[in-house]
């Protein structure tokens, strides 16, 4: 083992199917992951053909370049598993066979009551000044290649995640040598209802790329995250101070962190107030209850809900009026709101959204385009009136984005309704093009 300090690193997958894109290249995630936890820096990921010059390559120039290279795929026994060979050529050594390896694999075989293929063979060899690394789930022993001052540790696991993943924990992670006084820590803070440009103006300066501890963001389906990071020493207190200015800059849009999604903190949120949850689904197609269900434990909260796509359903089950329908469609705040009391009463919850929209790709017309949505909250209030939050969204987005966007929506509507310092406020949510407040007797119940 080389007393090399690990302050960078490069991860390398090799696999046909990944560059062909049949599989996806999950052990490079993990890994960094973990390397990250240990404050090594992952500066590289490199995604390869079983094709040994390539690889061979690959592994000399970032040999050059990183402390640490860590390599996944490529250790089976057949013809397009390269890897072994690849890093034989990049280090110009031979590759020598290893008894104790071949012994270790013969006996893997026995064990399973079938005597060793000669094509396994090949799974004993390794680049001479190499070590094998113990592989208890399969045949593949993985390969550790110790660095000198010009060239990086190496480290080669098999591609199958059940093998490697154990492999790094026993072989890699405990040869790991991060910078004694440095640590790399993030913080995720999650927002619904702005843009992410919004979220950029917002945050400023802080989202400079050369501060430290700085800010980034990633946009996905509605949510906005905001990634802080920071390197190097008293890492949790700084990343307290930022995290209080994001969120403060943020205010209300700020609806959780880490692990937590808008689902589970609009279930706490109820659970709080002792409310329960019904929904009214028409183009989610049930999306927004399966997005709920997702949460352990939401069965005492969420009730449960309609998935009225056609009119006869809506009309039938959640009692929207026929009346309603003929005058302003199935696409309407008149509708929406009928849907969302409709549900409140039928379940007798007290709280119910309802989504109805247009999905497309067909049934834009030029006042109701493809992307039309309207979203109703509603609130069982005193007297039986219910208080109703209906707002118009246009989701530039194809069928899949629409109905995706629509339940993340949906959501954060629910959640401004519950909070106390929203209430009224009119927070303008992102693709919001017209919203109303009001308050609706709801119907008797059936
Ligand atoms: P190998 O024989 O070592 O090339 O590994 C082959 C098996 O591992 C296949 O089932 C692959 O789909 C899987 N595999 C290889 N590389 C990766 C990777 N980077 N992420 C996830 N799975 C992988
Ligand atoms: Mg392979």
């Amino acid at each position: 083992m080389s007393d090399r300090v690990h302050r960078t690193a490069a991860v390398l997958a090799v696999g046909d199917e990944i560059v062909r894109g049949e599989k996806l290249d999950t052990n490079s995630s993990w890994i960094s992951a973990r390397l990250t936890d240990r404050g090594i820096e992952v500066v590289e990921h490199a995604t390869l053909a079983d094709d040994q010059d390539a690889i061979a390559r690959a592994i000399g120039d970032l040999c050059g370049r990183v402390d640490l290279v860590i390599i996944t795929g490529g250790l089976g026994p057949t013809p397009d598993d390269l890897t072994r060979a690849a890093i034989a050529q990049a280090v110009n050594r031979q590759l020598i066979e290893d008894k104790d390896a071949l012994d270790t694999i013969r006996t893997w075989f026995e064990r399973s009551g079938h005597p060793m293929p000669e094509l396994n063979r090949v799974q004993a060899l390794k680049p001479e000044g190499a070590a094998h690394l113990d592989n208890p789930l399969g045949t593949a022993p993985g390969l550790h290649l110790p660095g000198d001052d010009r060239r990086s540790d190496v480290f080669c696991l098999p591609g199958p995640p059940r093998e490697m993943k154990p492999m790094f924990a026993s072989c890699v992670a405990p040869a790991l040598n991060p910078p004694p006084d440095h640590s790399i820590t993030t913080r995720l803070i999650h927002t619904v209802g702005l843009g992410e440009s919004s979220v950029a103006e917002r945050l400023g300066a802080l989202m400079d790329r050369d501060r430290n501890p700085v800010v980034g963001t990633t946009a996905s389906g509605g949510i906005v995250t905001c990634r802080l990071r920071q390197t190097g020493e008293n890492a949790l207190a700084t990343l307290d101070d930022l995290e209080r200015e994001v969120r403060h800059r943020l205010g209300l849009y700020v609806f959780g962190s880490g692990e937590q999604t808008i689902q589970s903190t609009v279930l706490d949120l109820l659970r709080e107030r002792r409310m329960t949850l019904a929904v009214v689904e028409s183009c989610t197609g049930g999306g927004l209850g399966a997005t709920l269900t997702t949460v352990p434990g939401s069965s005492d909260v969420f009730l449960g809900g309609w998935i009225t796509y056609s009119d006869r359903m809506k009309r039938r089950q959640v009692r929207v009026p026929t009346a309603v329908i003929e005058s302003d469609g199935e696409v309407s705040r008149a509708c929406a709101e009928a849907m969302a009391v409709g549900g409140l009463a039928e379940s007798g919850a007290s709280a119910c959204v309802a989504i109805t929209g247009i999905a497309g790709p067909g049934g834009g017309t030029d006042d109701k385009p493809v992307g039309t949505v309207w979203i109703c909250v509603a609130i069982a209030g005193e007297e039986a009136r219910a208080k109703l939050d209906a707002r118009r969204f246009c989701f530039p987005s194809d069928r899949a984005g629409v109905r995706r966007v629509s339940v993340i929506w949906a959501l954060a509507m629910l959640r401004l309704s519950l909070l106390p310092d929203s209430g009224s406020s009119g927070l303008a949510l992102a693709c919001e093009q017209e919203s109303a407040r009001s308050v609706a007797p709801a119907p008797p119940p059936a």
